[in-house]
């Protein structure tokens, strides 16, 4: 599956609301996580490309959930989202400059930059999890946002993403404080030592098409520097918060140029191209009832009922009408089966073969 194919209805939606657990957790596996794993590696190649890095070096994908093979229990548990993205590396040489509080060096470096999708859409988080660090080492953090306000603020402004609201531990339960800026917060923080869970996000809503996905991979993009930037002064180096926000705006000069350059050349169209688009578009229309394609993924196994790939094969799920709805096929479990989407386009609406059945 391409990154540009990638996209998110409402059927995905009410997956978060279905009360069958292992089908929930089989459907995040299959389908909402190989999605979501697609748009953090579409991600990652894009930022190497613009900061000329290589972002594993200090980072590792991380999902959520993670579905070990050996734990048959991660299929039980109530899953109200799901999660893939980037992560400190799971290295402990990486971040000995840091210490816990109890004085050994982390193993994880708990900052992420990550896609989640749940209930209420899809969000990008930067989160910034400090509490087990010591409190020199949490200033350094501090320090930064000082020492960068501005530029920080203007990538914030620049991404569109919003500073979630902070709950402070105050004798033992939590409220929101009223501070009227991140750096005023800041201050505050670092005066009463007190540690806790800032972040930022932005929400997109149902139906999540794939443009709207784009501009939330330029904003992880955008943000990256922060990210970036807390990494290097975790393993004990310097920050290049400037020279990325260099590059960026580089990159951004260069991507008007070239939008004005092809607004001069006319525009060729691929008609065997829109002709698959067209066929998607009203493919889309025949819309299985919520739910009921999780069933038939359920019941074929998540595998294509031809030729028995599944997602780990790099291909998409997809439901398909055994007699389409134009010749009077029902909205019904035994006139759906689940087929690859590259069995899908081979099956034309004439043929109505029950693949299952003969298989
Ligand atoms: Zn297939």
């Amino acid at each position: 599956m391409k990154f540009e194919e990638v996209s998110f209805d409402l059927d995905d939606k009410n997956l978060f609301l279905v009360d069958d657990l292992k089908l929930r957790a089989e459907a995040i596996r299959h389908s909402i996580l190989p999605r979501l794993e697609i748009i953090t590696n579409h991600s990652i190649s894009l930022t190497n490309e613009r900061f000329k890095i290589n972002v594993l070096e200090l980072s590792t994908v991380l999902k959520f959930p993670n579905f070990r093979k050996t734990r048959a229990k991660e299929f039980d548990i109530d899953y109200t989202r799901s999660e893939a993205g980037l992560g400190g590396k799971r290295n402990v040489e990486l971040w000995k400059s840091m210490l816990k509080k109890n004085g050994e060096p982390p193993m994880i470096i708990p900052f992420s930059l990550t896609f989640s999708l749940d209930e209420d859409g899809l969000s990008f988080f930067f989160l910034s999890n400090r509490y087990n660090l010591t409190m020199k080492d949490n200033s350094l953090f501090y320090d930064f946002h000082l020492k960068y306000a501005d530029e920080i603020a203007n990538l914030v402004n620049e991404s569109k993403v919003s500073l979630q609201k902070y709950y402070a531990k105050e004798n033992d339960s939590y409220k929101i404080h009223p501070f009227i800026c991140f750096i005023d917060y800041l201050k505050w923080q670092r005066d009463i030592e007190i540690l806790d869970l800032p972040y930022f996000s932005r929400t997109i809503k149902y139906p999540i098409s794939n443009n709207e996905i784009e501009l939330l991979v330029s904003e992880f993009i955008t943000f990256y520097p922060i990210y970036d930037s807390y990494l290097r002064l975790a393993s004990g180096n310097s920050v290049l918060l400037n020279e990325q926000i260099g590059l960026l705006k580089d990159w951004f000069i260069n991507s008007i140029d070239e939008e004005k350059s092809s607004l001069d050349e006319p525009t060729k169209k691929d008609n065997s191209h829109q002709e698959i688009n067209l066929l998607k578009l009203a493919e889309a229309k025949i819309k299985v009832m919520p739910a009921l394609r999780w069933q038939v993924f359920q019941r074929d196994n998540w595998r294509c009922v031809s030729c028995g790939r599944t997602t780990d094969n790099g291909i998409v799920l997809h439901v398909d009408h055994i007699i389409p709805r134009s010749k009077g096929g029902q909205d019904h479990l035994d006139n759906y089966q689940t087929l690859c989407d590259i069995c899908n386009i081979g099956k034309s609406n004439k043929d109505q073969t029950n693949l299952r059945e003969r298989n």
